[in-house]
């Protein structure tokens, strides 16, 4: 059956990835890696779409990269950020709640993409906070 016109835009990613451990199918790279996450992580997060600490640093590092080779930050934030080692946040903090309701939020999309964008915008409000070390 064809998904309600409402939720089409939701599949832009129609490429299927398949899982390198177990070879199952995936729909979208988001979905692979909670399938990987559910079926293939660490104790802790198995069967949670939620942020981790484990995700959320790989996030960043990856929106990191982003960020240094993106034209739209200033060189300065984007040769500090090129030296820097993220030391992660406690999941605890204030700070992480706001990324993992954003995380939850372009989950259910499936779309990283939206997160990185969204994460971008909070990255000059929250820099020294997420970036811990940053001057
Ligand atoms: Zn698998």
């Amino acid at each position: 059956m064809a998904r309600a016109n409402s939720f089409s835009f939701l599949q832009t990613q129609s490429q299927v990835v398949s899982c390198d451990i177990c070879g199952k199918k995936c729909k979208s790279r988001g979905g692979l890696k909670r399938h990987k996450t559910a079926k293939h992580g660490q104790s802790e997060t198995r069967q949670n779409n939620h942020l981790t600490s484990i995700i959320l640093s790989e996030l960043v590092e990856n929106a990191k990269q982003k960020v240094i080779n993106s034209d739209i930050y200033p060189a300065t934030i984007r040769k500090e950020l090129s030296q820097y080692i993220y030391q992660g946040i406690e999941e605890a903090s204030k700070e992480f709640q706001q990324l993992s309701s954003i995380y939850d939020g372009v989950l259910k999309n499936g779309d990283t993409e939206k997160f990185y964008g969204k994460f971008y915008s909070a990255i000059p409000l929250n820099a020294k906070k997420v970036f811990k070390g940053l001057s």
